[in-house]
């Protein structure tokens, strides 16, 4: 056996459903197996069978369903189902509440590993909403310990057609063979030593069989650490590699910046000039700039973009006395695309500079030949043209722009918006195309937690835009329980009347199917869309917005919802990212327990777009105390980051937007929320690539380096 053995060698009696299964997980090979970590760890105790439970028990119960059916309880009317369950010591019944859809997915004779806490009904005790799994391998091995100490098991994620138990000996088996023995430890020994994390062999055999839970825990702690320490490592290395290639050394005086300023309809913030300063300061060194710029929603992130932009195009390519340098301007979406051109049509005004827009479906040139106030569509070979050619000094798109066809001629600059929707890789490919790098500003209003920033975005410059324009009044946030929906409505209908819009922001787009019957429930746009045309506001425009549309079909009730024909705009969350109408100043978020923190506050970022009382009703169904409380900080936090740190902790790394694109996994995600880890591994990784900018004398971490590389693609 191997590393690199494939699966079905090491295990022969393996069938397709499986081999297919394991592939699901992304087990191909010994490795993955032994890579395949327990999502959480059982004790013999929770094993139970249907005697000697007693209320507040967390049991596991291996039993046959004896007897099942739907019900209502008599009191209120709720949907439900009643079971009977059977083991060799006896039954006990089993209830789940507003789920009478699970009688027909379990039936009479069927057996099955239920889990769940009891509860008590009369005195008598019954196991409550249990999860259940259906499954004819009961742990024997398990049940033969009876009598002796109870121990820790792990428990794996399970795929269809692979069970945690057999997953389980797989991993035995591995353990059991000579394999670790090879194993090389790629992190450096005094690294352990000094923060006392266990050797990579012996971490793989407590996180897999552990004999105490502090084993498990200190081999998670290592496999984080890890995780992080080779994500600075790479990032590091990465800064100090863009450090040795040229860029473009670009020096503009503060009058030619201040006659530019003068064309944006408003003052810039004393945040938005130094943003600027440290901005054009980046442009004078040698190498390409780096660099993050966070801000909240509606902090004016694109004034700093175009004044920047600016700076370039108004640049000569180095030795030539024609032309512009080139910025390339990357937005998340269609909708935002086509958003920024607008603004930077405006803010570039009487510039003399051509602004090109190139999305999927569509290619753009301002100003036209017939009215130099306004765009024209042009064909996408054309674009392409004149943005090689250089006539086409400014580029703005979506993921179009780093297709390969698109080539320019003096790239100088590169802009991505809402960086947190693109991959890592992205972000440098369109950077990388070029002998000299173009310099670099990624922007965001995702709020994401120091300790994720420093991570993942270690290899950028940090700044924050940290002050509103003036005169913004803050959103009014309610959060509203049921009770108080009428009232609410009626609230907005006031303002309504005074000519404002309204978001209505949904968590999904159709009514489930009613075959699909563990489908949430929870409101969707279509339908919402109707009731409240029917019967909340049947005298407003009413119009709906999903990912599912065409393009064009989200253009035309943008445009509408901009120009004010339509007055709601019933929608998912598609909307969050930097849609700006600032007459819409009011959104309802509905069933927003759904919801991190973090996602809300971006999401109410759509109403702060205007000098009008802006307000935002968070809805929530929830009878949760602690859920309400959690939403509550909507109201007190002071900015986004707060919020998303109050995600990390509340709800776990999971719930972070943007989650998968970071290519983090879940116990790396863990060590997020420990500063103190994140610190050292970035303190450790900074030491090594000051010491070894090559790696030469660290070889194995050069090799998984190469690893990580290829898994953020
Ligand atoms: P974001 O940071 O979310 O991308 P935008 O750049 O879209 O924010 O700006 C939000 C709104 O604020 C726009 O309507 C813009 O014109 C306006 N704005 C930007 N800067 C200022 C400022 N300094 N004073 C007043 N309004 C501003
Ligand atoms: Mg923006």
């Amino acid at each position: 056996m191997e590393f690199e053995s494939k699966i079905e060698k090491v295990f022969p009696r393996i069938n397709d459903v499986q081999k297919k299964a394991l592939g699901k997980i992304g087990i191909k090979k010994t490795e993955d197996l032994l890579y395949y970590f327990p999502s959480r760890y059982s004790n013999t105790d929770e094993l139970k069978n249907t005697k000697n439970v007693k209320k507040g028990d967390k049991i596991i119960l291996y039993a046959k369903v004896k007897r099942i059916k739907a019900t209502k309880a008599y009191y209120k009317k709720i949907p439900m189902t009643e079971a009977t369950l059977e083991d060799s010591e006896g039954i006990l019944p089993a209830v789940w509440f507003r789920q009478p859809y699970i009688s027909k997915m379990l039936s009479e004779g069927t057996f099955a590993k239920f889990s769940g806490t009891i509860s008590e009904r009369n005195g008598r005790p019954y196991l409550a909403n249990p999860e259940y799994e259906i499954t004819n391998d009961i742990p024997t091995g398990l049940f033969k310990n009876k009598g002796g100490d109870n121990f820790i098991y792990p428990i794996y994620s399970e795929s269809k057609g692979v069970s945690s138990q057999w997953i389980q000996y797989a991993i035995k088996k591995i353990l059991n063979s000579k394999i670790l023995d090879e194993i090389k430890d790629p992190i450096p020994e005094e690294i352990l030593k000094k923060y006392n994390l266990p050797k990579l062999k012996t971490a793989l055999i407590w996180i897999h069989s552990p004999k105490k839970e502090s084993d498990a825990l200190s081999a998670k702690k290592r496999f984080a650490f890890e995780e992080i320490f080779f994500i600075q490592v790479l990032r590091q290395k990465q800064k100090q590699e863009a450090k040795q290639k040229p860029s473009f050394k670009i020096k503009k005086t503060k009058t030619e910046i201040k006659t530019f300023i003068k064309n944006f309809p408003f003052k810039l913030t004393l945040s938005q000039e130094k943003s600027i300063n440290t901005i054009l300061e980046d442009f004078e060194k040698n190498y390409a700039m780096s660099r993050l710029l966070e801000g909240d929603v509606g902090s004016g992130k694109t004034a700093v973009a175009a004044t920047t932009s600016y700076a370039i195009v108004s640049t000569k390519p180095n030795g030539s006395n024609v032309g512009n340098l080139q910025v390339a301007y990357m937005a998340p979406t269609e909708i935002l695309a086509k958003q920024l051109y607008d603004s930077f049509i405006q803010y570039f005004e009487n510039m003399n500079i051509n602004i090109g827009l190139i999305t999927s479906k569509s290619c753009r040139k301002f100003p036209s030949k017939i009215n130099p106030k306004e765009w024209t569509d042009i064909s996408k070979t054309q674009l392409l043209k004149w943005v090689e050619n250089g006539e086409i000094p400014i580029l703005i798109g979506t993921h179009s722009l780093i297709q390969k066809n698109v080539a320019f001629k003096d790239l100088a600059y590169v802009i991505i918006d809402e960086q947190h929707k693109f991959g890592t890789n992205q972000r440098r490919d369109i950077t990388k195309k070029n002998e000299r790098i173009p310099h670099l500003l990624s922007m965001t209003a995702t709020p994401i937690p120091r300790t994720l920033a420093l991570t993942i975005y270690g290899d950028l410059d940090l700044t924050l835009l940290d002050e509103m324009p003036k005169g913004r009044k803050p959103v009014t946030t309610e959060i509203i329980t049921p009770e108080k929906r009428d009232e609410t409505y009626e609230e907005i209908r006031n303002e309504l009347e005074k000519g404002r819009q309204l978001y209505v922001i949904c968590p999904r787009i159709d009514e489930p199917d009613p075959k699909k019957e563990f489908a949430l429930r929870v409101k969707s746009v279509k339908a919402e869309a109707e009731k409240i045309k029917k019967q909340i506001f049947p005298e407003y425009n009413i119009d709906i917005m999903h990912s599912k549309m065409t393009p064009k079909e989200k253009d035309t009730v943008m445009k509408k919802f901009e120009n004010g024909e339509t007055n709601i705009l019933v929608s998912t969350s598609v909307i969050e990212v930097g849609v700006n109408v600032p007459n819409a100043t009011m959104i309802i978020i509905e069933g927003a327990d759904r919801f991190g923190l973090a996602q809300l506050h971006q999401l109410r970022g759509r109403v702060l777009r205007s000098n009008h009382q802006a307000y935002c009703f968070v809805f929530s169904d929830s009878k949760s105390e602690q859920t309400i409380n959690r939403l509550k900080a909507l109201k007190t936090a002071k900015n986004g980051f707060e919020l998303s740190e109050q995600d990390l902790m509340l709800r776990g790394a999971g719930e972070l937007s943007g989650k998968k694109q970071w290519g983090i996994s879940d116990i790396g995600m863990e060590a997020i929320k420990n500063i103190k880890m994140v610190e050292v591994a970035r303190t450790e990784a900074l030491e090594i690539i000051r010491e070894d900018f090559e790696l030469k004398k660290y070889p194995l971490i050069a090799e998984r380096l190469e690893d990580i590389e290829t898994h953020f693609e």
